[in-house]
């Protein structure tokens, strides 16, 4: 058995975020401007960011949260609504249908990847009338796109809008039938994408999240929702008092992102390509360093993974995470399966609804990765886990 000679000089969390001096240099530039919030660096934020993502539209909003309760509302979600989503992701890709009052459903995953099973979405809208079902979030878990493309398909058939939760997939693309690469976000197949620029995320900005979309009407109620339901645009306004006047339309919220945020996440942009090729540098050592261990499973990879996190699978996984916890490695368990929160559990879902989740859950185990994980990190972490999986 080998005993690591590398000894951490920091706690090794499953994510953490990466600041430059050029990213504290352009909050401090934004705190001295004219604009702590409603300025230029969130316009400039949103363009950016979907000339990334290569959509049409962007709308920076106060969280990853927020960005999926404005796309219910704007989806037009209400009681009595039904929406599917997979059971192996944050809490936040369900509860955005309960802020609308609309029911939450659930299909089971794939265990290759943990994503939601598409033919298990199908049977589910199979087996009630045409009409039952309303909308499909599907999430890119872990940083694996969700094959859109097949999404669309089905929820054209089905009548179904889609939003893409694709706050690990910044960055990530699938590759549809004629072999393009389709980037998450891009708004070509799902209606609204959602991004998180929480701490462990690619891009980070403490709190922070936008909605990316090539539909100029979802755009529209997007902005006007984001500030309280209200529009100052004379063209959509019923009268008009004056220069003053405005116009709370909708029951709307504050959902903005201030503009020091902003500036930080448009610092951040500048590297997403670099963060992306170091964690799949990072991810690609790991499938080697567990090549030769069947009790660790690391889930499917493809080119397009963005690796959000780095998932395995193993025999005992609370032992291991205990022991890697006694060497200063955090590792952490994505996800609790949704439909077994006692929220959830209190409108009716069950243990055992969802039998290839559980099992999922049962055994994952979400290892450091981040760009800034050095390559001596990784390997005390690759070492460490050798040694508990040696015994
Ligand atoms: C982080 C995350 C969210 C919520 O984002 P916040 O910015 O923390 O509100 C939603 N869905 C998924 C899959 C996430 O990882």
């Amino acid at each position: 058995m080998s005993v690591p000679v590398f000894q951490p000089t920091r706690p090794i969390a499953y994510g953490r975020q990466h600041i430059t001096d050029d990213d504290v240099r352009a909050v401090v530039e934004t705190l001295h401007s004219d604009y702590l919030t409603q300025g230029p660096k969130v316009a400039e934020f949103e363009e950016k960011f979907a000339a990334y993502m290569g959509a049409r539209y962007a709308v920076a909003v106060s969280n990853g949260t927020a960005a999926l309760h404005l796309c219910a509302l704007a989806l037009g979600v209400q009681p009595g609504q039904r929406v599917i989503t997979t059971p192996i992701t944050f809490a936040a890709s369900a509860n955005c249908v309960r802020y609308c009052g609309g029911e939450v459903h659930f299909a089971d995953i794939d265990p290759a990847t943990a994503l939601i099973d598409l033919q298990q979405v199908r049977r589910l809208l199979e087996s009630y009338p045409r009409g039952h079902f309303h909308g499909l979030i599907p999430v890119d878990f872990a940083g694996l796109p969700v094959n859109l493309e097949a999404a669309r398909q089905l929820c054209d058939e089905f009548g179904l809008w889609m939003i893409e939760d694709s706050c690990h997939s910044p960055g990530g693309f699938f590759t549809d039938l004629q072999g393009r690469e389709q980037r998450c976000g891009n708004g070509q197949f799902a209606d609204l994408a959602i991004f998180s620029f929480h701490p462990v995320k690619h891009i980070a900005t403490g709190e922070g999240g936008m909605i990316t979309t090539n539909r100029e009407d979802l755009y529209r109620e997007l902005l006007k929702l984001r500030t309280h339901g209200i529009t100052k645009d004379p063209a959509q306004m019923q009268r008009n008092d004056g220069g003053w006047y405005m116009e709370m339309q909708e029951l709307g919220y504050n959902y903005r992102m201030p503009d020091m945020l902003c500036a930080l996440g448009i610092s951040q942009l500048t590297r997403a390509d670099e963060g992306l090729a170091r964690r799949r540098q990072l991810a690609a050592r790991y499938d080697a360093a567990f090549a030769d261990l069947p009790a660790v499973r690391p889930l499917a990879c493809t080119p397009g993974h963005a690796y959000h996190l780095y998932v395995i699978q193993v025999p005992d996984r609370k032992g291991l995470y205990d022991f890697l916890r006694t060497r200063e490695i955090f590792a952490q368990v994505h996800y609790i399966p949704v439909h077994t929160m006692p929220y959830y559990q209190g409108l009716g879902w069950q243990p055992g609804d969802f039998p290839l989740a559980e099992a999922y859950y049962a055994h994952c185990l979400s290892i450091p990765l981040f760009p800034s994980l050095t390559d001596d990190e990784q390997q005390y972490v690759i070492d460490c886990i050798r040694e508990f999986v040696a015994g």
